[in-house]
């Protein structure tokens, strides 16, 4: 069980969050630790913010990154497998590059050694899976169908799909055949399904595309799929996981953004602008911990040895050195912020310098580590953590700023690694993605053709790999806020044993045809449970229009706020743009 949910991550933040922490807390040891700046969370954000402040200052600042993780990367993990001398590498959450970076967040990828489009060429296999007569499936389950049956998506269309699988399918109309003949849905939601995707038609005509658009904004798409486009309820059921890598179902995506950014069917005909470029374009075997491993060996030359992107890939990381006291910058992991205040230091006592929580002249960071509580000094802190951990963690922060903080509820995520021995039943099946609407878990994705730096993807159905499963944890009809509350719930509250089980029986069901045998031919599993996931901000306008994201995020004193939650969206390209903005905001104290 990796992710967030262990108990050395999970316990104190749960604690602070239940007011449960500080009637039983020991004593604070002062360190006597002073540094320049302490960043709270090891993230590509926090990781990003101790670049850069290094960058603006001088060599030599002496930089304190803490985490309640044992691993750095925030959500940028890496989950990896051995078996028989053969390594498989996988994401644990932040998967890959999405759109082509701009300003700062381009030059720091630059600087990294990372040119993706040039990574992306020299690296990887496109059509290898199709050249092996593969392709995308679609699995409907007999609770929800009716039926088991696994079938060749008809209209195949995944981000993960368009990266690895360019060219569309020659066999489009004799998929579409297989489809309505075989796919256990009725005549109607069968008919709704192929004009769906296959008619052009303007369901808004006299408006201007920014009005269609607007009211495209204004409605889910599941809304819709059955209001506007008239279709069988069952089609938004079929359609349903189509966006589950967001960790939300249809109900909570808007018309626009499902088929502009999901590629999903229905406004082929309503003369739109294309959509701004959000497409992946870079992905590494272990996702972006890649870009996390890169930021810590330039902050920590000894801690990843080596030059270059590719001889970071297959590189072991020195634990015991990221918190070294000869380095001037320090990772600490297994360190989870409690309290941040600004306060006047010795030399600045007295009247008339006003509030200290306010105009002090450093910040002390208190941290609870393996059960004792420690203090640390430093001219600034920027807070690379969640935002709804904030307002626990920074007492003096203003009422309305906590408030503002609050807005932002996270996904729930929940990122299976399966390491298999062989992939033989996927390939006897001509599936490397399956969408399994009604399952347990909705996406299956093997591998990626990824060959780099000595590590190379698994290229013939024999040789082990790792397949990923995505669960989305969805209660539609309540709000996104109290949807992802009780995912996280559930998330949380589920055993191992549960996770393992549901993904022996899913595959058998699904595969067991093709001769797959979870009993033998599953290694083993990663299950990353990140509870608190992407950033999801509620939608409701605040009372002055400014956005909660950038109400929340003010700087107070010397503590400035960085990390995705503080973009209100949810990229690595958007943690390490706020990270530059918090970085110039302490350094004008
Ligand atoms: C499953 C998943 C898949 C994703 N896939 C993609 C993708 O493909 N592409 C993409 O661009 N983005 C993706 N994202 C979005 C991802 O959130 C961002 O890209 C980025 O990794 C976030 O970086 P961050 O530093 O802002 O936050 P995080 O990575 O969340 O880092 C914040 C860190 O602060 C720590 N922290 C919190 N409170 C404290 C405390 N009190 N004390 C100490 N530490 C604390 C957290 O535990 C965490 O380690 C994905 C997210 C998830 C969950």
């Amino acid at each position: 069980m990796r992710g967030s949910g262990y108990p050395s991550a999970y316990d104190v933040g749960h604690q602070m969050r239940d007011g449960d922490f500080w009637p039983h807390s020991p004593d604070t040891i002062d360190t006597h630790e002073h540094y320049d700046l302490v960043v709270v969370g090891a993230g590509i954000s926090g990781l990003s913010a101790a670049y850069f402040y290094r960058q603006a200052r001088a060599a030599g600042v002496r930089i304190l990154i803490l985490d309640n993780h044992d691993d750095f990367g925030g959500h940028a993990q890496r989950t990896q497998f051995t078996h028989d001398g053969d390594t498989r590498i996988s994401n644990a959450g932040t998967f890959w590059i999405e759109g082509r970076y701009a300003g700062v967040a381009k030059r720091l990828l630059s600087e990294l050694g990372i040119d993706p489009e040039k990574y992306q060429r020299d690296n990887t296999h496109p059509g290898f899976y199709s050249s092996l007569g593969m392709g995308q499936g679609v699995f409907f389950d007999r609770e929800t169908f009716g039926r088991d049956k696994l079938l060749p998506d008809p209209a195949p269309w995944t981000d993960f799909v368009a990266l690895y699988e360019p060219t569309v399918p020659p066999d489009q109309a004799h998929r579409w055949k297989v489809f309505l003949q075989e796919a256990p849905l009725s005549d109607k939601a069968k008919h709704d399904l192929y004009r769906l995707y296959n008619e052009q038609r303007d369901y808004f005509p006299g408006l201007k595309p920014e009005e269609k658009i607007a009211k495209l904004k204004a409605m889910s798409y599941a809304d819709f799929v059955t209001q506007i486009a008239g279709c069988d309820p069952m089609v938004v059921t079929y359609l349903q996981d189509r966006v589950a890598g967001s960790a939300c179902r249809l109900d909570l995506y808007d018309a626009y953004r499902a088929s502009g950014f999901r590629h999903l069917p229905g406004l082929y005909g309503m003369g739109l602008p294309a959509y701004e470029d959000h497409e992946p374009y870079a992905h590494f075997p272990d996702g972006n911990a890649t870009i996390a491993r890169l930021l810590v060996r330039q902050l920590i030359p000894a801690a990843l040895p080596g030059n270059t992107l590719e001889d970071s890939i297959l590189a072991k990381v020195d634990y015991a050195g990221l918190d070294n006291e000869t380095s001037p910058i320090r990772i600490r992991l297994s360190s989870t912020a409690v309290q941040v205040r600004n306060v006047r230091s010795s030399q600045w006592q007295g009247e008339g310098f006003g509030d200290p929580a306010v105009d002090g002249d450093e910040v002390t960071i208190t941290y609870s580590r393996a059960g004792k509580l420690y203090r640390v000094a430093a001219r600034h802190c920027i807070l690379a953590c969640w935002n709804y951990v904030i307002r626990y963690i920074c007492p003096d922060l203003p009422a309305e700023q906590k408030e503002a903080l609050a807005h932002n509820v996270k996904t729930p995520n929940l990122w299976v690694n399966v390491w298999l021995r062989n992939w033989r039943a996927f390939h006897k099946a001509k599936v490397n993605y399956i969408n399994a609407p009604g399952s347990y878990y909705t996406s299956l994705i093997l591998q990626a053709p990824i060959e780099v730096g000595g590590y190379r993807h698994s290229s013939s159905p024999d040789e082990p790999t790792v397949l990923t499963m995505l669960r989305v944890y969805a209660h539609p009809g309540l709000p996104a806020s109290a949807q992802h509350r009780l995912g996280r719930i559930d998330l949380y509250n589920t055993s191992y044993e549960t996770f393992e089980r549901e993904a022996h029986a899913q595959l058998d069901r699904m595969l067991g045809p093709y001769g797959f045998n979870a009993a033998k031919d599953i290694l083993g599993l990663t299950i990353n449970r990140w509870g608190h996931g992407y950033t999801y901000w509620d939608p409701t306008p605040s009372p002055d229009d400014v956005p909660y994201a950038v109400r929340g995020r003010q700087p107070f004193g010397r503590i400035s706020i960085a990390n995705t939650d503080a973009g209100g969206d949810d990229s690595s390209q958007m943690a390490m743009e706020q990270a530059y903005r918090a970085v110039h905001e302490v350094l004008l104290l």
